[in-house]
């Protein structure tokens, strides 16, 4: 697919010369290089509320919101007071720090069951070391992950992941030793008898199942009623444990991510693991659970996890301000939001004719192009991704940036006033006659 633009994208276009020379694909994140979509990626020059702005000078409504980070919009005020006197007292000290403590106490003060957390640097390094405490804690080896579900690059969590991963169809990753691969049993979504065959089958080699809490990564797909409290049960009589990730769905699906909404009925998960909007923006995630089992890291225990820069002041200090910041009102507006953009698409969509069914996981959303439901990985492949490539161009032409894949969920912000609102269902009609124009 080449881009028609009409916009100026010269600097970007010489940007990305540039970057191919010194950067694989000239990318520091696979998606970021518009593969699947075709054309030139945009190279941002700045971002405020929910706009973003190209070194080419073209604004956009930002519907990627970092994928998923700045969830109270780009440069907020109180984030950027608290990382400013951050940095102000220096930018890592290798040493505790006072934040971090904050930082913690307000994550278990969110998710009940979260006793105890650590803090790292990325969801990756946060699944990773969930991976290793959970086998450190069941002494046994094996994974159980979910097709379209991503939990980062981890060795063992590549399988048949969401994401990229999903975006370029890849199996899974070079470069994994079979010994590695070997120990994930992959399953498909939603699926409660493929989950009691693989218990029934290796149920005393599972260390634990990890699962999204509600899968965003290969477009939202929300457990089906009973799935989630499957994988809590067969977990909990066959020893495993339960990881639940929530890198994406943390503070954002409510204060208490996917579990503040549904995670009372289905069962307390072992493990949990954050990152994106507990960061605002700044390299930091977490993971944590039970206390018996955090007591179990070093240096109180024998599984071992460390971080130089984990923890670090100033990203810690603009999480901190980002959970602060999501008050009721904020989690009402991006309702508000996503309800409005998600109902303009199905209003063009149907007038058009255009096949598609919106997906949610409280205000995370999605957009499949197939008129079927989507309950797993192989459903979302079935989609019309052609027909969600020549969708994004005409919005990107129109000045909104959506995620450049149709294996995403859409972002909104707390910061998505009523004028970025209205330039979306504005380039709806246009990009929907691109959509039917093939
Ligand atoms: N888990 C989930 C559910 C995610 O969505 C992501 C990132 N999209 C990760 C883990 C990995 O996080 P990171 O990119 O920060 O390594």
């Amino acid at each position: 697919m080449t881009d028609r633009t009409t916009q100026p994208t010269a600097r970007s276009t010489a940007l990305l010369e540039r970057a191919r020379t010194v950067i694989p694909g000239g990318v520091n994140s696979p998606v970021r290089a518009f593969r699947a979509v075709g054309g030139t990626p945009r190279f941002m020059a700045s971002a405020t509320g929910p706009w973003l702005t190209d070194v080419d000078g073209n604004r956009y409504v930002d519907l990627i919101c970092s994928w998923g980070p700045m969830i109270l919009g780009h440069a907020h005020p109180q984030v950027e007071a608290a990382v400013r006197e951050a940095a102000g007292r220096g930018f890592s000290f290798g040493t505790p720090s006072e934040n971090e403590v904050a930082l913690a106490e307000e994550i278990v003060a969110r998710v009940e069951p979260v006793e105890q957390v650590r803090l790292v640097s990325s969801g990756t390094e946060a699944t990773m070391s969930a991976l290793r405490l959970a086998r450190g804690a069941t002494r046994r080896n094996k994974v159980v992950k979910f097709a379209g579900c991503y939990h980062g690059h981890v060795d063992a969590l590549l399988a048949q992941a969401g994401s990229g991963v999903a975006t370029f169809a890849l199996p899974d990753s070079a470069g994994v030793p079979e010994s590695n691969a070997h120990d994930t049993i992959v399953l498909p979504y939603n699926d409660i008898a493929a989950l009691e065959t693989a218990f029934a089958e290796h149920g005393a080699e599972i260390a634990c199942v990890i699962t999204e809490a509600s899968p965003g990564n290969m477009g939202v797909v929300p457990p089906q009623p009973g799935f989630t409290a499957a994988i809590r049960r067969l977990t909990r009589e066959h020893g495993a444990l339960m990881i639940s990730d929530e890198v994406m769905t943390g503070f954002r699906c409510s204060r208490a991510g996917w579990f503040g909404l549904e995670g009372e009925q289905d069962g307390a998960p072992d493990l949990f693991t954050f990152g994106k909007v507990m960061g605002g923006g700044f390299p930091a995630a977490a993971f944590g659970g039970r206390a018996d089992l955090m007591r179990l890291l070093a240096p109180e225990g024998p599984v071992y996890q460390a971080g130089t820069l984990s923890g670090n002041p100033i990203a810690t200090a603009a999480g901190l301000a980002t959970l602060q910041g999501c008050t009721d009102e904020v989690y009402a507006r991006l309702d508000t939001v996503a309800h409005a953009i998600a109902g303009g698409v199905s209003e063009t969509f149907t007038a058009a004719g255009i096949p598609h069914v919106i997906q949610w996981a409280g205000s995370m959303f999605s957009v499949f192009f197939r008129d079927q439901p989507v309950r797993s990985y192989a459903d979302a492949q079935a989609q019309d991704t052609a027909a969600f490539g020549r969708f994004f161009h005409a919005m990107l032409e129109q000045g909104v940036h959506l995620p450049p894949s149709a294996f995403e969920a859409w972002f909104v912000s707390a910061a998505h006033d009523d004028q970025a609102v209205e330039q979306v269902l504005r380039a709806l009609p246009a990009a929907a006659r691109a959509v039917t124009a093939s």
